[in-house]
C-alpha cells in the first residue's frame, strides 16, 4: 500500500511538471532563453531538454549534455521519439526520468532529470508515509539498499518485509522493519520458550503427582498389612494369658493339686497372666484413644522411685523365670517430677516388656533414673538383639514392627513404642533410642522436670 501511494504520488507529480514543459514548448513564440527558465522540482535536478538531432535546448551549466545525449540514447527505445511517453532508466547510481514531449511544431523534444533523494525525501516520501503510525518502521531503499528515508531510527530494528517500488522508482523498495525485542522472529522465539518452560513444568508436576500417588498408595498398602498383623497379633497375644488362666484355673477347679506350694504357684500364674492381659487391653484401648484424639493426661507432681520400683514389681515374676540381672539406679535425691504417673508406668513398662521380648542369649536388664541436660531421664538398657540403624526412626511408627526375621517367634501388636512416644510428646518430653544390632539398646524417656507453661 505505501508503494502504490508513493508510485502514485510521484506520478502525479511528473505529470504535472511535464504538463508544464510542455505548455512551455508549445508556446508558439518560444524562445530557448524561456526554456532555461522552466522551474523544476525539488525532487528532480539537472533537467535537460534535446531535441532529436541531440542539441541541448536547455542544460544545468557546466554540464557534459553531450555525454548525456550519449547515454539516454542508448538507453531509450527509438520509437520513443516518435511515439512520445516517459520512461525511467537508472544511469550509473542515479535514476533518470526520461520523457518525450512534442513541441507546437511537433518537433519532438527529449526531457531528462536525475531523481534528488533529498527533494524525494522532503517531497514525497515525508508527505506520503510521514503519518503513518504503528508498532513496525517504515522505510525507503535506494537501487543500493541505502536508507533513503524511514519514520523512525531502522539500526536497532529489524527488516520483516520489503515491497518493490514499481516503474517510477525502479529497483527502489519500500521497507517494513520491526523494532528489536518486539521482531516477529522474537516474539516467536520467547512464545517458544514460554510454551517449552510451561510444557516442562507441567511435565515436572505430573510427574511429581505421580510419584506422590505412588507413595501414598504404598503407604496405604502398608498400613492395610500392618493393620491385618495388627489385629493377628493381639488376638494371639490376648489368647496366650486366657489359656493359661483357663488351664491353672481348671486345673486347681478339679481340686487336683494337692501340694500347698504348687497351688500358690497356679494362683500367682493366674494373677500375672491376668495382669499382662490387662496391660495389653490397656495399651490397645489408649491407642485407639490416642488414634481417636481422646487420650487425656493428668499430670501431678510424683516422686520417680515408687513409680519405677512399682513398675518393675509386675514383672518381678517373668524377669526371675528368664533369669534375667536386674540393676535399678535411681538418682538419690531426685526431685518431684510433673507426670501422669499412670501414663509413665505404662511407658515404662512398655520398655521393659520389651527388653525382655527382645532379649537372646545375654539376659540383662538395667533400669536408670537421672537428671541429666536439666531433664529427667528414664532409661531401659538390654543387652538383646538390637535394632538396626536404618529402623531406630521408623520403631515409633504405629503397627510397626522390624522385619519378620529380627522378631521371629515374638509377638507384638507394633502399637507399644508408638504409645511410649505419645506418653513422652504429652509430657513436654521425648524419647530417644542408642542401639547396636547384636549389642543391646537402650531406650530414654526424658521429662522436662518443671511444667512448661502453657
Ligand atoms: P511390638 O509389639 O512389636 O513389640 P513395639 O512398638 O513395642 O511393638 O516395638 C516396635 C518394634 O521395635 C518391635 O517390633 C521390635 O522390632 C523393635 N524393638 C522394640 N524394642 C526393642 C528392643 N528392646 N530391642 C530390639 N528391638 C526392639
Amino acid at each position: 500500500m505505501a508503494a502504490q501511494k508513493i508510485e502514485m504520488m510521484l506520478l502525479r507529480a511528473e505529470d504535472e511538471l511535464l504538463a508544464r514543459i510542455e505548455g512551455a514548448l508549445r508556446r508558439p513564440d518560444l524562445a530557448p532563453s524561456a526554456l532555461e527558465e522552466i522551474p523544476t522540482t525539488p525532487w528532480l535536478r539537472r533537467l535537460y531538454l534535446f531535441d532529436r538531432a541531440g542539441r541541448p535546448l536547455a542544460s544545468p551549466p557546466g554540464s557534459d549534455a553531450a555525454g548525456v545525449f550519449r547515454a539516454l540514447l542508448a538507453e531509450i527505445p527509438s520509437g520513443l521519439w516518435e511515439r512520445g511517453g516517459r520512461r525511467h532508466l537508472v544511469l550509473g547510481d542515479q535514476v533518470v526520468l526520461a520523457a518525450v514531449l512534442k513541441t507546437a511544431r511537433g518537433e519532438p523534444v527529449l526531457v531528462a532529470g536525475a531523481r534528488d533523494a533529498e527533494g524525494l525525501r522532503r517531497e514525497i516520501l515525508e508527505l506520503t508515509l510521514g503519518a503513518a503510525e504503528g508498532a513496525t518502521i517504515l522505510a525507503v531503499l535506494d537501487h543500493q539498499e541505502r536508507l533513503v528515508w524511514s519514520r523512525a531510527p531502522v539500526d536497532r530494528a529489524d527488516r520483516v518485509a520489503t515491497a518493490s517500488l514499481g516503474e517510477v522508482l525502479p529497483s527502489w523498495q519500500v521497507a517494513l522493519y520491526q523494532p528489536r525485542g518486539m521482531s516477529l522472529r522474537e516474539a516467536v522465539r520467547r512464545q517458544v520458550t514460554v510454551f517449552t518452560a510451561a510444557f516442562g513444568l507441567l511435565l515436572v508436576v505430573i510427574a511429581a503427582g505421580i510419584v506422590a500417588t505412588y507413595r501414598l498408595v504404598r503407604r496405604e498398602t502398608e498400613m492395610a498389612r500392618l493393620k491385618a498383623d495388627f489385629v493377628a497379633n493381639v488376638s494371639h497375644d490376648l489368647k496366650t494369658p486366657l489359656s493359661l488362666i483357663r488351664m491353672f484355673g481348671e486345673t486347681l477347679e478339679m481340686g487336683r493339686v494337692t501340694d500347698e506350694a504348687k497351688r500358690q504357684e497356679y494362683y500367682r500364674v493366674i494373677t500375672r497372666e491376668s495382669e499382662r492381659l490387662s496391660r495389653l487391653i490397656d495399651n490397645v484401648l489408649d491407642f485407639s484413644r490416642i488414634d481417636g484424639g481422646r487420650r487425656t493426661y493428668a499430670m501431678a507432681p510424683t516422686a520417680v522411685e515408687p513409680l519405677v520400683r512399682e513398675t518393675l514389681e509386675a514383672f518381678s515374676y517373668p524377669l526371675t523365670r528368664e533369669g534375667f540381672t536386674v540393676e535399678v539406679a535411681v538418682a538419690p535425691n531426685l526431685p518431684e517430677v510433673p507426670l501422669d504417673a499412670d501414663a509413665v508406668s505404662q511407658a515404662l513398662a512398655n520398655l521393659v516388656d520389651n527388653a525382655i521380648k527382645y532379649s537372646g542369649e545375654r539376659k540383662a536388664l538395667r533400669v536408670e533414673a537421672a537428671v541429666r541436660d536439666g531433664q529427667l531421664a528414664l532409661s531401659v538398657a538390654d543387652e538383646g538383639i538390637g535394632v538396626p540403624p536404618e529402623e531406630q526412626g521408623r520403631i515409633f511408627e504405629k503397627f510397626y514392627r522390624v522385619g519378620r526375621s529380627e522378631t521371629q517367634g515374638r509377638r507384638g501388636s507394633g502399637v507399644g513404642l508408638a504409645l511410649v512416644r505419645h506418653i513422652a510428646l504429652a509430657h513436654g518430653g521425648r524419647v530417644t533410642v542408642e542401639s547396636r544390632p547384636g549389642a543391646g539398646s537402650r531406650f530414654t524417656l526424658w521429662f522436662p522436670l518443671r511444667r512448661s507453661a502453657g
